[in-house]
């Protein structure tokens, strides 16, 4: 702070102005964006479309989201790989393909009313958000829950997010056009099922091993679902009950 006092002492106020409008910002984003970030991220949406990502609502919406502020900053300079990585309690920041894969089956349209499941490091419930959704996010470990809420309020993305256990779901709110879940569930979680609208579609990862499947379920009726197998996927295990560790 004496360094910046001194540092304002000495410029013009044509650049002060400049700084104070820096120092502004900077005092409400936490981690920093920088050239080299906007560059690389463009980068990974251009491999994001080599890899298949065809919805151009979700190349923006990855091409705007510093996914830096959702990592811990010793790991800052990794953040445009296409590669998960640790947050800590054991958990991770999702695959930016991953992500970009299953916000496209979600198909979100302007003002959907979407549920996530596992807020982990926000990173996920960002970009749903720059996609235009209302978004609900349900997060079972406290910790992690503090956390990702302040760093998402911090960078103005106003998501609800709760510590609750996702097999849940969120019935005060339902039903939902949208359901996303980012762990991998061994059962089917029924009670999210019947918080989809009809209409409405699901991505879950399920597979009763350690191997998981990306499913793509649209509820038809009351009673009738649809679902697509959208390829293999890798996720953290959809566990059940509050973690307060
Ligand atoms: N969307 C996240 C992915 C995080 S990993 C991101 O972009 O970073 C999956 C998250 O799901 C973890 O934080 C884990 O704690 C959480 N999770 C696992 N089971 C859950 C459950 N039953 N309810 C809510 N969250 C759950």
């Amino acid at each position: 702070m004496t360094n910046l006092v001194n540092f304002v002492q000495n410029v013009s106020s044509r650049s002060l102005n400049e700084l104070k409008k820096r120092t502004a910002i900077d005092d409400i984003f936490p981690q920093k964006e920088d050239s080299k970030y906007i560059a690389r991220r463009k980068k990974l949406v251009e491999l994001l479309k080599k890899k298949g990502i065809t919805s151009q609502l979700v190349l923006d919406a990855l091409g705007k989201v510093p996914r830096q502020f959702f990592m811990p900053t010793s790991l800052s300079e990794l953040a445009y790989e296409d590669k998960a990585f640790p947050i800590g309690t054991g958990q991770t920041i999702s695959q930016p393909f991953t992500v970009a894969k299953e916000t496209e089956i979600l198909d979100i349209q302007k003002n959907d009313k979407v549920l996530e499941i596992g807020t982990g490091s926000g990173y996920q419930s960002a970009v749903l958000l720059e996609c235009g959704c209302k978004l609900f996010s349900l997060e079972r470990q406290e910790a992690l829950y503090n956390k990702t809420k302040e760093i998402l309020e911090k960078n103005g993305y106003q998501a609800t997010c709760l510590l609750k256990d996702g097999f849940e779901g969120l019935l005060s709110e339902a039903p939902f056009d949208k359901i996303m879940v980012t762990a991998g569930a061994s059962e089917i979680p029924n009670k999210l099922l019947r918080q989809l609208k009809i209409g409405g579609i699901m991505a879950l990862p399920f597979g009763e091993g350690e191997q998981k499947r990306l499913y793509r379920i649209r509820r038809l009726s009351e009673t009738d679902f649809e679902k697509m197998d959208c390829g293999p996927c890798a996720f953290v295990p959809m566990l059940k009950g509050i973690n307060r560790e």
